[in-house]
């Protein structure tokens, strides 16, 4: 009999969903609400080719788990909430105590909540979303799939930074790497695509959070986030590398504690800091109308990431399968794709197909494709990530062998 699955992935506006089948790993209904806690928050339900789409007010994390699993009930995706077999989290850090995902029990989701001050926007509604559901399933498996999981294959000249040694051994300050799902994901599509393991690549994860990672021979050997998720990029809200020093200048400029300066870095930077908007249609409207703060916003993004597709180019000495674009603005957004391409034209030798960028998109008939000509020195490619297939396979071994393992304690009782 079919197993179903339920995977909750919580973005920092926007909570994904599905239900799968396993082992089939097939996605009987997907979710997705957006822009939580902001005006004009929805969500929508699509299976089988319908949607359904409503508007409503939700203010938090928690409030979407519930909303999720009513809609589920009342359109018959499940008969009762005993048919969840297992339900896989999304979690943002693991740090160095966990290299893979893991059944949560106490210990485990007391990890995740001490971890919160190294995923501030994150953690606190994954937090609450594994206790509603663990409230609402109890008995059920919980599984944590972590972020950081994916780049624990990084070199050490990658991974530590230049500080005092021993704030990475007794601290553990080092880079750690987000959205390793995702970038394993699109890992694992491309190594099936070129029908090789030793792919490498350059993945750009543009969504609210924004990553980059550098995969050599189908490992992951660098990456834009840090040991927090500020680091890198440019944002929705966060600012990306910065220097430090401009944390103690603000405290003393504007009178504020380190948290007040830390909470501006994680929630008011970013494109929110320099256009007043963290949605990219919203930076995109607005740079279209003329405003000069939405077009440096739209600028400043490019060459962030322009700027990293140079430095990943290098270490793998220009030995580039591909470059592939992923994620909410990532999938979505031709014009920021075509402004990167632009950028890295000459020095790559690679060209734009103009007709092919601007049919793609996840609310178009072509979600993915290429997007270089066949002349390029190198592919570059869309490819919507499916962090949720990688969850739910993660959720249905562990929640299998959890199983076996309270079987095994029941017979020998
Ligand atoms: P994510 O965090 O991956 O869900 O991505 C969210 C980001 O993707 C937001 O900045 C959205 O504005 C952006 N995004 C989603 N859909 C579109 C779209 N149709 N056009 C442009 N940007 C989009």
């Amino acid at each position: 009999m079919n197993e179903k699955y339920l995977v909750i992935n919580a973005g920092s506006s926007s909570l994904k969903f599905s239900l799968y089948e396993m082992p089939e790993e097939k996605e009987i209904v997907n979710g997705y609400v957006e822009r939580i806690g902001n005006e004009g928050s929805c969500y929508s339900l699509k299976y089988n080719g319908n949607k359904i789409q409503k508007e409503k007010l939700i203010m938090s994390h928690v409030e979407a788990v519930q909303i999720m699993l009513q809609e589920l009930l009342q359109n018959n995706f499940i008969s009762d909430l005993s048919d969840i077999k297992g339900v896989g989290h999304r979690v943002l850090h693991g740090a160095e105590k966990y290299s893979d995902s893991v059944i949560i029990d106490d210990s485990v989701l007391n990890d995740i909540v001490s971890l919160t001050e190294l995923g501030p926007l994150h953690h606190p509604g994954q937090i609450d979303g594994i206790k509603a559901m663990q409230e609402c399933l109890p008995g059920v498996p919980q599984v944590a799939v972590y972020d950081t999981a994916f780049h624990q294959t990084m070199p050490i000249e990658n991974y530590l930074y230049a500080t005092p040694y021993e704030w990475y051994e007794k601290d553990g300050v080092r880079k750690y790497g987000f959205h390793g799902t995702s970038h394993k994901y699109i890992t694992e599509t491309m190594k099936e695509h070129y029908g090789t393991d030793n792919v490498n690549l350059i993945i750009c994860h543009l969504g609210s959070g924004a990553s980059m990672c550098c995969v050599k021979n189908g490992k992951s050997i660098d990456t834009t986030m840090g040991f927090t998720p500020l680091a890198g990029l440019i944002m929705g809200t966060r600012s990306g590398d910065i220097d430090p020093s401009i944390i103690p200048y603000i405290m003393k400029k504007q009178n504020k504690t380190i948290n007040e300066v830390i909470d501006d870095l994680n929630k008011k930077s970013g494109l929110l800091g320099i256009a007043s908007k963290n949605d990219f249609r919203d930076i995109c409207a607005m740079a279209n109308n003329g405003n000069t703060n939405a077009q440096l916003a739209f600028t400043k993004f490019k060459k962030s990431v322009v700027k990293q597709i140079a430095d990943y180019y290098f270490q793998l000495n220009g030995k580039v399968d591909a470059i592939i674009f992923t994620a909410g603005i990532g999938e979505n957004t031709p014009s920021i794709r075509e402004a990167i391409v632009n950028e890295i034209s000459n020095p790559m030798n690679i060209k734009l197909n103009k007709e092919s960028n601007n049919n793609i998109a996840s609310f178009k008939e072509q979600k993915s494709g290429k997007i270089s000509t066949n002349e390029s020195s190198t592919d570059v490619l869309v490819i919507p990530t499916n962090e949720e297939l990688m969850i739910a396979l993660d959720t249905y071994r562990l929640s299998k062998e959890n199983n076996k393992d309270n079987n095994k304690t029941k017979v020998y009782k």
